[in-house]
């Protein structure tokens, strides 16, 4: 089982395998990849049903327990696979509940992991990966560049992590609920390894979560969006931020790429494709007289008129270097009431496990020596200077 043991990173790095996918890691394998595999190995592909539950739901990452496996099966496993989930560099937990991992993953770097409690749900919020090449002027993980993608086990591995800890009652009696792809990167710009995990998400061999209760969240990659149709259902929520061009790239650079007027339309063909999830969540950092006046409230419901969705309003949160500041509350409610009284839902997200660093926008997966930092504020600083 894993070892949960705090601020032992370089150690930990040092002690992980060289090449850590030498052999193939079954964690990372939804259901039609397990019956793929099995078929290759001469097997039953009632195999892969029998792998999803040992793994998955009884948290088992070695061969001797799956005792409805013949020995020699198991020996080949163990011969030509791993299940290897994530190491946890360290744990956090804030003063309303919030849990915070740093989860190291192949090649020295880290990613977070972020577990809310809230009355009658559970939250994951899973990052798809290191470091993100988006850029967002207003985000805190844009500080630290891109540096790969996530593999299908790294970002599954994350549940699975979390499913382990919560079981374990460390955390009184919690279990995850709802998981949403909004840490740290772009999930649209991962989606080889994001689908599988969305198919393991859904899986009621694996984690079995109603689509409602999986979401993803894009900046807006409109030929993303569109290859989500043909994924697993699931929720989806887009980050918006502003409802005109000229803000929005500002904000989200990506904007320039994918403008408002076909990102609309990626939207509407995933809601008129998806017959039972009929609305999008448009997510909206609220920040200081840069995007929060009422009339950009006016504006934006005629940019979303017709279609099903809701609006989340995000306090922006701060993060060292950055220029931006929340809007104060009664910015956020006068906004709230514009988009409301139209009769748009309009929720305030509530900021969570602050005192840790780990709500929106602030996940950086803390590696970088406080010189590597500076200078990647800097560079950060100088890019929004061009920007903004
Ligand atoms: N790349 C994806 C998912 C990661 S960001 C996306 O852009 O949706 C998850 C959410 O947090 C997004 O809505 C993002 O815009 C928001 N966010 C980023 N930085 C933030 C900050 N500093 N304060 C508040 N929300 C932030």
């Amino acid at each position: 089982m894993m070892s949960y043991t705090h601020d032992n990173f370089p150690e930990k790095v040092a002690q992980m395998p060289a090449s850590p996918r030498e052999k193939l890691n079954l964690l990372g394998l939804d259901r039609a990849g397990l019956e793929a595999f099995f078929s290759d190995l001469g097997e039953r592909p009632y195999r892969a049903r029998q792998i999803l539950q040992w793994v998955h739901q009884r948290g088992v990452t070695s061969y001797e327990p799956m005792t409805d496996l013949a020995r020699k099966l198991r020996q080949r496993l163990a011969e030509i696979t791993m299940i290897q989930p994530p190491t946890v560099l360290k744990e956090q937990v804030s003063a309303d509940g919030t849990v915070k991992w740093l989860l190291a993953v192949a090649g020295g770097n880290a990613v977070e992991t972020v577990f809310i409690p809230e009355p009658r749900r559970g939250t994951l919020c899973i990052s798809s990966q290191v470091g993100c090449m988006l850029n967002c002027t207003f985000c805190s993980t844009a500080t630290q560049g891109f540096n790969r993608n996530l593999t299908c086990a790294e970002i599954i591995g994350q549940v699975w992590l979390a499913t382990q800890a919560l079981a374990s009652g460390r955390f009184g009696d919690r279990r995850i609920t709802n998981v949403v792809l909004m840490g740290m990167g772009e999930p649209l710009l991962n989606l080889n390894n994001v689908a599988p995990a969305l198919a393991l998400l859904r899986d009621d061999l694996a984690y079995g979560l109603a689509a409602k209760r999986v979401t993803v969240s894009t900046a807006g990659v409109v030929p993303g969006i569109d290859q989500l149709r043909e994924c697993e259902e699931i929720a989806l929520a887009v980050s918006l931020h502003a409802p005109n061009d000229e803000l929005r790239s500002r904000l989200v650079p990506l904007n320039r790429k994918y403008p408002l007027a076909e990102l609309m339309a990626a939207c509407r063909r995933f809601v008129d494709h998806d017959r039972r999830l009929r609305s999008i969540t448009f997510e909206y950092t609220m920040i200081d007289g840069v995007n929060d006046d009422p009339r950009l409230a006016r504006d934006l419901l005629k940019l979303l008129s017709g279609l099903p969705c809701k609006l989340n309003l995000i306090p922006f949160n701060p993060f060292p270097g950055t220029p931006f500041r929340t809007s104060p509350m009664e910015r956020i409610l006068a906004f709230q009431e514009v988009t409301r009284s139209a009769g748009l839902i309009t929720t305030i997200r509530k900021t969570r496990g602050e005192d840790i660093d780990a709500a929106c926008g602030q996940l950086v997966g803390k590696l970088m020596s406080p010189s590597q930092r500076r200078l990647m504020v800097q560079q950060q600083l100088a890019r929004q200077a061009v920007a903004v």
